[in-house]
């Protein structure tokens, strides 16, 4: 009787393991079509100062429409992308994306002084060897102004190879490149890392500001993290803010930008020009 559940509970678990594999390999095969297949799209949300309102720049994220499935997350496709290797060619399309709009942004003079535009760097684009070099060689070939493109980048970069990873932010902020650390505090050593890692800003996650207004404890955190940021001389970043109540907690705490659907979430380019249009600079 009991051997009989301890199999069923084996073959249940392969069977499920088995459906998860077999679905990562589809999705696998799909991603593989999907660059020549222009299924991608990079979208913009803008990221605005909390005291003036003013859209200070952008996060820009991928987007995949599958022909079949439709719009899918990047939290499912993404990971993928990472252990398929894929993430490469996708992250330099992302790359050669993200400066092309800049570079068109700038010429219709919407993109103004001092307007970043940030991308999402993974863990396996970060630490392969020539990951300095080839954004470096890649951004040669536009005309952006200086420090128009960041770098988002997690603790996952650094397992290990701490050194490394100091290196190549360096060698990448020395030619006008900065780096921001995504998701702050969801990681296991955030704040080892924060010692270590040369990044001009902190981004602090989403799930901390989800519940800043019931959530005591959260209020605490996030007044917390924005204190040591600045002190540390950090620029911060709110993720995921909603409303305005959020809001106000924020400029209470004095973290000077956010990013969130109270806004606007990230919106293909027409849209993010017509938002760039409506709000001039002031
Ligand atoms: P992330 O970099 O932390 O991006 C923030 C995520 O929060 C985005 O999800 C964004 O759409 C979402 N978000 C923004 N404002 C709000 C809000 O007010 N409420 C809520 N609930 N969510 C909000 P998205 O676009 O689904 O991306 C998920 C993650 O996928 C990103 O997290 C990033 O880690 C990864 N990702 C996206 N694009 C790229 C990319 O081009 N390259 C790499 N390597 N990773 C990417
Ligand atoms: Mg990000
Ligand atoms: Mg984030
Ligand atoms: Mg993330």
């Amino acid at each position: 009787q009991v051997k009989e559940k301890g199999r069923d509970a084996i073959e249940f678990f392969n069977e499920e393991m088995a459906d998860k594999v077999s679905r990562q390999l589809v999705m696998e095969g799909d991603l593989h079509r999907a660059l020549e297949e222009e299924q991608f799209a990079l979208y913009f949300q803008p990221k605005l100062d909390v005291f003036t309102g003013e859209v200070v720049g952008a996060e820009a994220l991928l987007r995949w429409f599958h022909p079949e499935k439709g719009l899918i997350s990047p939290f499912e496709f993404i990971p993928v992308l990472e252990t398929s290797g894929l993430i490469i060619e996708v992250g330099q399309w992302v790359l050669e994306q993200a400066c092309e709009s800049l570079q068109s942004l700038c010429s219709e003079g919407l993109w103004r002084p001092g307007m970043q535009l940030s991308i999402n760097i993974s863990p396996r684009q970060f630490r392969r060897e020539s990951f300095a070099s080839g954004v470096l060689a890649t951004i040669e070939g536009y005309q952006l102004p200086d420090n128009v493109l960041d770098m988002e980048i997690t603790e996952g970069i650094v397992i290990q190879q701490v050194e490394e990873a100091i290196d190549t932010i360096t060698s990448l902020t020395e030619r006008g490149i900065s780096f921001s650390l995504d998701d702050f505090g969801t990681g296991y050593s955030s704040i080892s890392y924060l010692k270590r890692l040369p990044v001009a800003t902190l981004k602090i996650d989403k799930s901390f500001i989800r519940d800043i207004i019931d959530d005591r404890n959260d209020r605490v955190l996030v007044e917390t993290i924005i204190t040591m940021g600045r002190l540390l001389g950090l620029e911060l970043v709110a993720e995921g803010v909603e409303n305005k109540e959020q809001l106000e907690i924020l400029k209470e705490y004095g973290c000077q930008f956010y990013q969130g659907f109270y806004f606007s979430p990230a919106v293909a380019m027409e849209e993010f020009v017509t938002l760039l249009e409506k709000r001039p600079s002031k």
